[in-house]
């Protein structure tokens, strides 16, 4: 272990991650990132960026990510790949053991791990994923020339999937539990105006076919007119017919991309004193209270981005959470060297002198 004890320690590398890391290093708090699993977090595998202020002509997601990095790093952010495994933060300093085997030992830490693609739990994606499976349009959607392929889902994320694999796919259909998209008007409207993108409405993936050899093949959907049918469906022969109203159908695809959403990366902080809500995101301070509004349940941790954030999920709205958590560290560092906890945690106060 490092003898070291830095002042912060930044996890996560997206907009939050990036945001806080300019805050804190103008601040010289000499802010060390951890890259995380995902470097760059979710802008990196989208394609134009068109609601973030400043960009009239809208910018593509890894240029603004790029930019970020480029921006902490000028004013003396370091850079680390690695994630944190584990986490010791009862004591003082925060202790953190890192994917590469390394400890690291901070003052502050602020969490900025974003989240990441959720699954369907359709049969074959353990074995199809990364082979014509894939939670990443932007990624993967060249490889789908020609293709007819599956969206599944009925968010923003499933209609900006649905419009980019319509630039290289023969037909996209959108596979949508409900008769109704979560996604915003805007958004909705395109892919509903869009000629190559049709809708499967009340319908659900049950099965993906195919191989690591041949990619995916075709995939078995269900629908209901009541939707939920997956919940309906049940497997072996003759199990369905007691519901007439459910349909069971095999299509030839080539392709199917997941875009259900997303879990918050907090695997770490489980068996630690900061707080989680029943999905995994981190439980902040409420504004107003005693600490600002990054602040968690564990001294010294803060939390920016979509880790924290299950509302809103912006970019920009991450970048401006990042920045306020950088802010919340510095008040706090500073509060730190006013009255020293000791090492179990606690604020000395003047009953201890
Ligand atoms: P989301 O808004 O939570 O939508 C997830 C969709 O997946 C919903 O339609 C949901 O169905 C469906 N779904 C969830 N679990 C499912 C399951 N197990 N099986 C089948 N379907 C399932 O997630 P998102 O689309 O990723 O968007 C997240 C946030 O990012 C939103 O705030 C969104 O506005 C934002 N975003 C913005 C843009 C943009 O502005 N360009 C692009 C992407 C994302 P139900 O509707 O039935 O719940």
């Amino acid at each position: 272990m490092t003898e070291e004890v830095r002042d912060l320690v930044v996890a996560g590398s997206g907009v939050a991650g990036l945001s806080a890391a300019v805050y804190a290093a103008r601040a010289d708090l000499d802010p060390l990132v951890l890259e995380g699993d995902e470097p760059g977090g979710q802008l990196t595998l989208t394609t134009d960026v068109e609601n973030y202020l400043g960009f009239p002509e809208g910018v593509g997601g890894m240029e603004l990510i790029q930019r970020g990095k480029e921006q902490a790093e000028q004013f003396g952010a370091e850079f680390q790949h690695g994630s944190i495994e584990s986490a010791d933060l009862d004591g003082r300093p925060l202790s953190l053991s890192l994917s590469t085997g390394e400890t690291l030992r901070t003052r502050a830490l602020i969490v900025a791990t974003g989240a990441s693609a959720r699954w369907v739990g359709a049969e074959g994606e353990d074995e199809l994923m990364g082979y014509g499976l894939s939670t990443c349009a932007t990624c993967d959607g060249a490889f789908h020339r020609g293709d007819d392929v599956l969206v599944v889902g009925g968010g923003d994320s499933a209609m900006e999937e649905a419009l980019f694999l319509a630039k290289f796919a023969d037909s996209v259909t959108v596979v949508h539990r409900r008769d109704e998209l979560r996604a915003s008007e805007i958004m909705a409207d395109r892919a509903r105006d869009h000629e190559d993108v049709e809708f499967a409405w009340n319908t659900e993936l049950v099965a993906i076919d195919g191989s690591r050899e041949d990619g995916v093949t075709g995939a078995t959907l269900v629908s209901h007119p009541e939707g939920h049918p997956a919940e309906k469906y049940e497997t072996g022969e003759g199990a369905n017919e007691a519901d007439e109203a459910l349909a069971v159908e095999e299509v030839d695809v080539g392709g199917v991309f997941y875009a259900i959403g997303h879990e918050p990366n907090t695997g770490f902080l489980r068996d630690t004193p900061v707080d989680l809500d029943d999905d995994g995101y981190v439980r902040t301070a409420d504004a107003g209270e005693a600490w600002a509004t990054t602040a968690t349940a564990a001294d010294g941790v803060f939390a920016a981005g979509d880790v924290m954030d299950r509302e809103y999920q912006q970019a920009v709205t991450a970048a401006g959470m990042g920045s306020m958590a950088a802010l919340d560290v510095e008040e706090w560092l500073e509060s730190e060297v006013a009255a020293p906890a000791d090492s179990t945690g606690s604020i000395a106060t003047e009953a201890d002198d």
